[in-house]
């Protein structure tokens, strides 16, 4: 059974969870994190391996015809090797210096397409209308669940982004404790919200638009651009223009406008810089442990990362991340690259 456990120092929670250790390619090594490919043989996401998964709790068929496949075209299974496992009561708090908690949540993986080597920004509209909607068929359900408080749904694309399996995939994270940098990011979302009488992200969106150096992109419903102070090249950030905490909330007209831009913002790396590894993930509000948001002073948005540079020593040191490329530039290269 996996656990949360608390570094009495900093007070940040770590998930142990040493069945992990088994799932494919745990540990990035310089050959495997270059190029190495895994290929479709035996590949537990290629359709015909289905049984090498655990049993599915969604299946999507509505794009199969395009892949000339009559089966799926985006499954969800539990995740065979889970970083958190669920528990209907949540484990006991030992309240001794050393603080651990029974790691209390669920992991599921999206199996994407049914074709192994078939890159987002390749897809068509019916297949990113079906894995958007698959996001948030699975991202409600979680939020049912009783003690979770924390959910993430994120993607890992290629070694550098900490993939273990290449066929295109997504995760779902759910964790019954909220980790401290979700907390962080609440917290001052509250303060802003108690010291302005308005949401920090709303005025962030406002004062973005204002300034047009850092957009990338304009929609009706949301707003692509590279934050003030990006962490790393090309972060790239997707925010709504309607303020709703929680990413279960959105409409379906959004959530395929999400899918869309996601798909054009992947296409747009891919034409700037060649062959990257890539993290998206979505950032969304706490729950309370029943089912409801935490709080409504949140507001939900969507992060594409490309992985061009690593944390070193300085960043592992002091959180302090060194970023060589201005948004500014960046944001105005990816303009000039973008089709919508
Ligand atoms: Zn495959
Ligand atoms: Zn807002």
């Amino acid at each position: 059974m996996p656990e949360f456990r608390q570094n009495p120092a900093t007070r940040q929670w770590v998930i142990l969870s040493p069945e992990r250790t088994s799932r494919p390619n745990c540990f990035i090594t310089p050959s495997k994190s270059a190029d190495a490919k895994q290929g479709e043989l035996n590949c537990p996401f290629c359709p015909g391996n289905e049984h090498m998964t655990p049993p599915e709790t969604l299946r999507v068929s509505n794009a199969c015809v395009v892949l000339g496949n009559d089966k799926w075209s985006v499954r969800s299974v539990p995740n065979k090797y889970p970083a958190l496992a669920y528990a209907r009561e949540n484990g006991e708090t030992h309240e001794n210096f050393f603080v651990k908690v029974q790691g209390n949540g669920c992991h599921e993986v999206m199996v994407d397409t049914p074709l192994h080597f078939q890159a987002m920004h390749e897809m068509s509209d019916s297949q990113i209308r079906d894995i958007i909607f698959a996001y948030l068929n699975r991202y409600r359900e979680f939020i049912t669940i009783p003690h979770i408080r924390s959910i993430v749904l994120f993607k890992n694309a290629g070694a550098m982004a900490g993939c273990s399996i290449e066929h295109p995939h997504t995760q779902i994270l759910a964790s019954a404790l909220v980790p401290r940098d979700i907390q962080e990011r609440l917290d001052i979302a509250i303060q802003h919200y108690e010291k302005h009488d308005s949401c920090l992200y709303c005025r962030m969106l406002d004062m973005e638009l204002r300034e047009k150096k850092r957009i990338v992109l304009e929609t009706e419903h949301f707003v692509v651009f590279h934050p003030f102070a990006s962490k790393s090249p090309y972060e790239t950030w997707i925010l709504p223009r309607r303020h709703t905490s929680c990413f279960g909330e959105v409409t379906e007209l959004e959530a395929l406008e999400l899918g869309f831009l996601l798909r054009e913002i992947l296409r747009c790396f891919g034409e700037e810089l060649g062959a990257f590894d890539y993290n998206y993930l979505v950032q969304s509000v706490p729950l309370n442990g029943n089912g409801r948001v935490s709080t409504g002073r949140y507001h939900w948005h969507a992060q594409v990362i490309p992985k061009l540079t690593m944390p070193a020593g300085f960043e592992v040191a002091t959180g302090m991340y060194i970023n060589p490329v201005m948004p500014e530039a960046s944001a105005k290269t990816l303009r000039s690259v973008v089709i919508w």
